[in-house]
């Protein structure tokens, strides 16, 4: 018996290996790897991906958190992968990125219970990321690219529209993973702009999210709740009875850009 299969999968670590081989060359190919590229896999598990990386580029580094894994990783394929015992939140990109004089192709399988994370992870050391192709939930992956006016759009799509250019690859049916779970996934890849909107970048944060807040219908109440005046929000040029789902990334920008001047006037709850 292979020692790959003595992992049992874990369920508080989001293991869901993808056992079809076609999905994990696509994706791989997708990638179109040049020789100076420099690639972070992130949760390599039973190397499904990792396998076919390791051909592609000498420069892969592997960080996974389940310590049999990286035993079976380390016996597989020995010296030929870099790899880190760690919970991927508390890499450091940047400093990586710093050492090696690189920015990073980052891949992976993402475990599903920390997405949100990850995302905010690589938003937030965006100089170090050229791309990221990530394996999602599919309702996920779908929200990453919805437009204004969908039922699907919300913080991530304008998160992830103001720092990437995202798409979507392609579907991935649940029953290429083991165990099955019970959601189909999709592959997305999120091309990191190299020139970011010009905004305060916590203050468009914490109108995006404060606007979008359940209870809060309409931009006005979300800006409000925040602490600006109505004088302050009469000054933008926008209709602030408006609901935040009908705002584009573009217009979140402008309308930080509006109220920048108050920014020290109000609370900031999300870093
Ligand atoms: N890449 C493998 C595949 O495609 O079969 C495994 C994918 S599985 C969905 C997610 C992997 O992420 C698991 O190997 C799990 O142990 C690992 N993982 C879970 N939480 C992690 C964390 N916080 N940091 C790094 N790896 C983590």
């Amino acid at each position: 018996m292979r020692a790959g299969s003595m992992i049992i999968p874990k369920k508080s670590l989001g293991q869901n290996f993808l056992h079809d081989d076609n999905i994990a060359r696509n994706i791989v190919q997708s990638l179109a790897l040049q020789s100076g590229d420099h690639v972070i896999e992130i949760g390599p598990g039973k190397g499904a991906l990792t396998k076919l990386l390791v051909q592609k580029t000498p420069n892969l580094l592997a960080i996974e958190l389940d310590t049999r894994a990286v035993g079976f990783l380390q016996e597989t394929f020995g010296n030929s992968l870099e790899l880190l015992q760690s919970d991927v939140l508390a890499v450091s990109l940047s400093r990586l990125a710093e050492q090696r004089s690189a920015r990073f192709k980052v891949v992976g399988n993402i475990p599903y219970y920390i997405t949100s994370d990850i995302l905010f992870w690589l938003l937030d050391q965006h100089e170090a990321v050229l791309e990221a192709t990530l394996m999602v939930q599919l309702e996920v992956a779908q929200r990453f690219v919805a437009g204004p006016r969908t039922k699907e759009y919300g913080i991530l799509s304008i998160f992830s529209k103001h720092y990437t250019e995202p798409r979507l690859l392609f579907k991935v049916s649940r029953n290429s993973f083991y165990p099955v779970p019970n959601v189909d996934s999709a592959v997305v890849r999120l091309v990191f702009k190299r020139e970011l909107p010009v905004c305060d970048d916590l203050l468009f944060r914490n109108i995006v999210r404060a606007t979008f807040g359940k209870r809060r219908k309409t931009l006005r109440n979300g800006l409000k709740y925040m602490g600006f005046t109505d004088d302050q929000l009469r000054s933008t040029g926008f209709d602030l009875t408006r609901r935040a789902e009908e705002l584009s990334p573009q217009d979140y920008v402008a309308l930080s850009l509006d109220l920048q001047q108050f920014k020290e006037q109000v609370t900031l709850a999300f870093s």
